[in-house]
């Protein structure tokens, strides 16, 4: 993509401004953005009344990828406690996420080499994982009809229905995003097909879609068995693919071999052409907001996933990445990461940024 890349930034509430404005130089370093700042959550709210205007939701799906701090704080949350009719920061971040139509969430789990002693898992397990959970955010049992009976003494029930062109669409981004991996990508897709008719469609329907992709090693796997070789062999996992409450609990499992809240990114993305939304994993951190010692680093690598998924600068993408590896092997360390072992020297986000300004280079 040679022209300029337009850029919605969110920045949000609490220390969104400060990751955000930290990974838009590195942004800089790395290609030429055009930027728009608009309010979103709380900061909306304060201004607006809402968490998210029309005209936010306009500049959002006009342009090429949005990229978020964070929102909500407890100022918002008094006022909630108080009214609980009174605007929500996170009404913010589910507006801008069903207006833009997001229906996959990727989240890669790839611990540092310099943070793998923050693992709760053995070094010797957790080494050499590098994996991609891709979870459908838009059907399933969470958007399924949903009520309560009076029989039996008082009842609820939750369905879970997914359609194949749902199905389809989930498995084919996990295998574009497989592709865009590796030079030999696999894909494990995780259901309940032993009990659910649900997980029985969502197994043939992936087989079907992985005929078109014959490059790329596919494998089906239990969510109770998933969920025990995560932490048992995370290392042999490359993308893995599963529907929406399957891959809420998974994604944070997954997110917690890492042990480090600061270092996470996530994307978001729908149909194709459609800009995506690219975030930290973490909240607004407001016992921190202001100081100045807020770890940009999981904006900064959600910035990579939007050049490599949402902008096609797979590259620039990898420049950041490597870039934020350096400065962790080099022992500069947020506080949130420092553990006072030898060669950690703790540091603000000014001079965390600096870093690795330095480390990518100028184009
Ligand atoms: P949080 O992720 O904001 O913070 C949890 C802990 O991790 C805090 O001690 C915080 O200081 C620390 N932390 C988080 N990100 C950090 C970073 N980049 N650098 C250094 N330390 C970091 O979660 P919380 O405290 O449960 O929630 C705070 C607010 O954020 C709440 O209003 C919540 O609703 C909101 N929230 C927003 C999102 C989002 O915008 N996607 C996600 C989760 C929570």
């Amino acid at each position: 993509m040679s022209e300029t890349s337009r850029i919605v930034v969110l920045a949000g509430d609490g220390i969104g401004p400060e990751i955000v404005d930290a990974t838009r130089q590195v942004l800089d370093a790395v290609g030429e953005f055009e930027y728009t700042e608009h309010l979103i959550g709380g900061a909306s709210i304060d201004e607006h009344g809402v968490a998210l205007t029309d005209e936010v939701t306009e500049a959002c799906k006009a342009s090429d990828a949005v990229l978020l701090g964070a929102v909500g704080g407890p100022k918002w949350d008094e006022a909630v406690a108080k009214d609980p009719t009174a605007p929500r920061p996170e009404q913010g971040l589910l507006g801008i996420r069903k207006a833009l139509g997001l229906y996959a969430n990727l989240r890669p789990v790839k611990p540092s080499p310099a943070l793998i002693d923050s693992s709760p898992l053995k070094k010797e397990l957790i080494d050499g994982t590098d994996l991609l959970v891709v979870r459908e955010l838009t059907g399933g049992i969470y958007f399924g009809d949903s009520g309560r009976r009076d029989d039996n003494g008082g009842t609820a029930y939750d369905e879970c229905a997914y359609s194949v062109p749902e199905i389809t669409r989930i498995t084919v981004a996990a295998f574009e995003a497989a592709r865009q991996r590796s030079d030999s990508p696999r894909v494990t897709s995780v259901d309940k097909a032993n009990v659910l008719e649900s997980s029985r469609l969502w197994r043939e329907t992936v087989k079907q879609v992985a005929e078109g992709y014959p490059d790329v090693e596919l494998d089906h796997m239990l969510v109770d068995n998933t969920a025990m070789q995560l932490v048992s062999r995370p290392a042999d996992f490359d993308v893995i693919v599963t529907e929406n409450l399957f891959g809420d609990i998974l994604s944070d499992e997954a997110a917690m071999l890492t042990g480090s809240l600061g270092m996470l990114p996530s994307a978001s993305i729908g149909a194709e052409g459609q800009p995506g939304l690219f975030e930290p994993v973490h909240g607004s951190a407001p016992d921190i907001a202001g100081q100045g010692v807020a770890n940009p680093l999981a904006t900064m690598l959600s910035a990579a996933m939007m050049l490599r998924y949402g902008l096609g600068r797979g590259e620039a993408a990898d420049r950041i990445e490597q870039a934020v590896d350096t400065v962790l092997a080099s022992g500069l360390r947020t506080p949130d990461l420092y553990s006072g072992a030898e060669g950690e020297n703790k540091a603000g986000t000014a001079e965390v940024t600096a870093a690795v300004l330095a480390e990518v280079g100028q184009r």
